[in-house]
């Protein structure tokens, strides 16, 4: 028998990408900073609340700017979840850093605030709380255990671009925060980042580390008559095509946070029955945050073989995926990162957790095939 495919994910396209990369050609201005990149960084900070947005290749390079920011030296620790992507980790191990990895909560994945005081040490310089799906950390907890202990807050807010936590941007609360529009996010760009500088002591600092090392951008404001090499640096900023491309999906968020919100509002509905059957467990989006619709995960009951669920999904042309194998268990986070405490939560969800197909022009049909393929195999469970 013949399936349609369902793919994990398709890039959504607004149409006007084109037009303005012909614009920015046009323009004969191809490297960085140019008007494109003025524009998404006013965008950025209008929409964060936030006193300077830059953007940068990748949410990689952003973070790896937040660890220079943060002034990493080698052995200085950073308290992180171990269920994240290796960028969280890799950018302050570049530094000589030390990921400290601490469980996560049960309801959301994110890093579980109550168990990172005791993780504290002499050496601890920064928390990386990572966004998981968009929906915020516990971030006022989490700020405050910052202040008093003295340590920076880099917000890996790679999936929270237009979430909010209480009302505030995701990314805009930390000391810094980046995001990510790679081709897999919400808002895109291909490869692509921002790093939200929230500290305006640090404004200075970000601009000379993104531009070589130099005070460049200080040069073309005007600012000084020569620009010379003022500290460790690399290039992190993104040419105009990117920027324009960008300028096209950041006019559009509101709506593709919108319609990426209808679609999956409908599988947390169409799902309720079976959680209500014990079978899975459905996200969990705590009140004081608005997610962005990142993801859909279902984390399946404990002892169901997932890889046959993954595969008889595929075998039915819907691809649907696991996600991180937490940092702790791979060969670099046990070379580079150390646990504090039990990992056990970390653990069981990321091995019971799927993601479902989720992207604009997903149908209600196709969606309704998802879950019903689930609902049969959950008959035998
Ligand atoms: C996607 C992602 C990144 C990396 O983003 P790039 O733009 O691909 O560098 C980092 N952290 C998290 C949590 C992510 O989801």
């Amino acid at each position: 028998m013949q399936h349609e495919r369902i793919p994990f994910n398709r890039p959504y396209m607004t149409g006007k990408e084109l037009d303005y990369i012909k614009q920015a050609e046009a323009g004969a201005m191809l490297s960085g900073d140019g008007p494109f990149t003025k524009r998404c960084h006013k965008w950025l900070e209008e929409h964060a609340g936030v006193p300077t947005a830059l953007l940068t290749h990748s949410c990689t390079a952003a973070l790896e700017m937040g660890a220079l920011l943060a002034d990493i030296q080698p052995g200085d620790e950073v308290i992180m979840p171990s269920y994240t992507f290796v960028s969280t980790a890799n950018a302050f191990v570049l530094r000589g850093g030390v990921p400290v990895f601490v469980d996560i909560r049960e309801d959301t994945l994110n890093l579980d605030e109550r168990l990172i005081e005791a993780a504290i040490t002499p050496r601890t310089k920064a928390i990386a709380p990572v966004h998981y799906a968009g929906v915020a950390c516990e971030m006022d907890t989490i700020m405050d255990i910052a202040r008093r202990h003295g340590l920076k807050v880099v917000e890996d807010a790679a999936q929270g671009v237009m979430s909010t936590y209480k009302g505030r941007a995701l990314g805009s609360i930390g000391d810094l925060g980046a995001y990510s529009f790679h081709e897999t996010k919400n808002v895109i760009s291909g490869e692509g980042g921002a790093l939200l500088v929230n500290d305006p002591a640090l404004t200075l600092r970000a601009e000379i580390i993104r531009e070589k090392g130099t005070d460049r951008s200080r040069f073309f404001r005007g600012e000084v008559d020569k620009y010379t090499w003022q500290e460790v640096g690399s290039s992190f900023l993104p040419g105009e095509l990117i920027a324009a491309f960008l300028w096209a999906q950041l006019q559009e968020a509101q709506n593709i946070t919108r319609m990426r919100l209808e679609a999956w509002e409908r599988y947390h509905q169409l799902l309720a029955p079976l959680e209500a059957r014990g079978v899975l467990r459905r996200p969990v989006v705590p009140k004081e945050c608005q997610h962005n619709a990142h993801m859909y995960y279902i984390l399946l009951r404990d002892g169901i073989n997932r890889q046959q669920v993954l595969e008889t999904l595929k075998n039915n042309g819907v691809n649907a995926v696991f996600h991180y194998v937490p940092l702790h268990s791979s060969p670099a986070g046990q070379r580079y990162g150390r646990v504090h405490g039990s990992m056990q939560m970390t653990d069981r969800q990321s091995e019971r957790l799927i993601r479902l197909p989720l992207w604009l022009g997903l149908t209600p049909a196709q969606q309704e095939r998802v879950v019903g393929l689930i609902a049969d195999m959950a008959g035998n469970w």
